[in-house]
């Protein structure tokens, strides 16, 4: 299959108000371009500095996600076009975001990462961590910078079971934040989870995006 009937293909089992992300860190710049001709404006890449590169030989109305973990030293590549940064981890990464959207004088949607997989090489908070960062009191301080949500990576296995048990834990989290009372910059709406090998099981439990590679870009 082509990557716009790929697309179509994903397309078609999203339900409303699910945004898929095309992850592009593998692609070439004509096949970001072909996705684009197929009418597609959300796409994902890890590597900020390649990323501000690339960004320049492309569409400016694409809507690029930061979806890999951002060193802190690099937050300034991406700071004056990214549209959202799926994977912050730590109060300090938020700050430096904060310090360089200020510069080019934007605010900046974030998702704040939990880690679920059993792999302990996949960065993200635990549950506690997530709740304490956003109980802290200098969070509101960061002006620039907006916390719309929560994203997850599933532990790479065939066991779907597993996978399932990951998301779930994710949703509930989810779904408790946004039960409660939250500072004025943090706004529970956007549940990135879901790749190529398992967003069906992150659509059934409530994932709102899906960052899909392979699944996309492949003929
Ligand atoms: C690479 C990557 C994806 C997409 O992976 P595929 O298996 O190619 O769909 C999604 N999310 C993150 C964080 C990634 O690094």
């Amino acid at each position: 299959m082509s990557i716009s009937e790929n697309l179509k293909h994903i397309k078609s089992q999203l339900g409303e108000g699910v945004t898929l992300v095309a992850v592009s860190k593998y692609s070439t710049n004509e096949e970001i371009q072909e996705a684009y001709d197929a009418g597609h404006r959300d796409f994902g890449e890890n590597k900020a500095q390649d990323l501000e590169v690339k960004k320049d030989k492309l569409p400016n109305d694409i809507r690029w996600h930061f979806i890999g973990h951002l060193q802190r030293n690099k937050a300034k590549y991406i700071t004056d076009f990214i549209h959202l940064v799926h994977a912050v981890d730590s109060f300090k990464l938020l700050r430096e975001i904060n310090k360089q959207a200020k510069k080019s004088n934007r605010t900046i949607p974030c998702l704040l990462q939990m880690h679920i997989a059993a792999e302990d090489t996949k960065f993200g908070m635990d549950e506690s961590e997530i709740e304490n960062l956003i109980a802290d009191p200098k969070l509101t301080e960061l002006q620039n910078v907006k916390v719309v949500g929560l994203m997850g990576m599933a532990t790479n296995t065939d066991d779907s079971a597993k996978v399932n048990s990951e998301f779930k834990q994710l949703k509930n989290l989810f779904e408790k934040l946004k039960a409660a009372t939250l500072p004025g910059n943090v706004n529970m709406e956007k549940l990135s989870m879901g790749m190529s090998q398992d967003y069906e099981i992150a659509l059934e439990n409530g994932s709102t995006m899906v960052r899909v590679g392979t699944a996309v870009f492949k003929s």
